[in-house]
């Protein structure tokens, strides 16, 4: 599977910055040919990322999407609409989403529904809120994913990403889940998917959580790892630059983390 690197820059930079920040990334991650690429834009600087990144390895898209197309709903954004800014990768169900504009999973469900409607690639974050270990994360992962993928067919799963993000390990003050948690919670996961239909073994479970350059090598090699989320790190492109490049590793030589969980 090509790993999948992308950050999301929540609410950060004026459409004006976005368009130097995609300057200064587009020729560090140029030649990258080994794995896909995304960025996340504020809605407002969307098509900045249109203009900036078109015909380059770095795809765009956006952080959260109506589940309507159209209607009187003031303020939201659609999917028809992301799709004809060319948006590639649509977020859906990230913590803060559920934490400060009450999201449920129905709701998120019908905006998982909508991404695939309009051809696009939903990225549906999970995350427990407490660190209990995998066991207790797959406890409370498994049934939301459950209900938040409700509405897709067994046999059109490839088409969502996983975004695994323990709740503990994303934000300010937070430190990343240890290679070996991350390693359990994937894999259970994946073996989740597996069952749940004929093409689960294809949908890449990246990890979102405090990812920086250091570690990014370390996470990225864990089995069942299939790419990065970042957040904060990647608010300088230099340093998103760097974790985009991380070195993709060969199943054959084995987990980096062993030694290290
Ligand atoms: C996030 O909030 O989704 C995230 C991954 O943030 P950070 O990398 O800053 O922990």
């Amino acid at each position: 599977m090509r790993p999948l690197i992308g950050t999301s820059w929540k609410m950060h930079f004026t459409a004006t910055e976005a368009a130097a920040y995609l300057d200064a990334l587009r020729p560090l991650v140029a030649g990258l040919t080994d794995r896909d690429l995304f960025v996340l834009p504020p809605f407002p600087a969307i098509f900045v990322a249109r203009d900036r990144l078109a015909g380059s390895n770095v795809a765009w898209g956006a952080q959260d999407v109506h589940p309507d197309d159209w209607g009187a709903h003031t303020g939201d954004v659609s999917a028809p609409m992301l799709a004809d800014l060319g948006c590639t990768y649509l977020e859906v169900g990230h913590s803060e989403r559920r934490r400060y504009h009450g999201e449920t999973p129905d709701l998120i469900a019908a905006k998982v529904g909508a991404v695939l409607r309009w051809g696009m690639t939903p990225i549906l974050c999970v995350g427990e809120a407490e660190r209990r270990g995998p066991e207790a994360a797959l406890a409370t992962v498994v049934p939301d994913l459950e209900h938040c993928l409700e509405l897709v067919p067994a046999g059109s799963i490839a088409a969502v990403v996983i975004a695994y993000e323990p709740v503990w390990a994303i934000g300010e003050h937070a430190t990343p889940a240890a290679p070996d948690e991350i390693r359990a919670v994937h894999q259970g996961l994946h073996a989740w998917l597996d069952r749940r239909g004929p093409t689960g073994a294809e949908v890449r479970v990246i990890y979102g959580g405090s990812v920086e350059e250091s570690i990014a090598p370390l996470v990225l090699g864990q089995p069942g790892v299939d790419g990065l989320f970042v957040g904060r790190r990647a608010l300088d492109p230099v340093a998103f630059a760097a974790i985009a490049r991380v070195p993709v590793p060969d199943p054959a030589d084995g987990p980096f983390g062993t030694a290290v969980s």
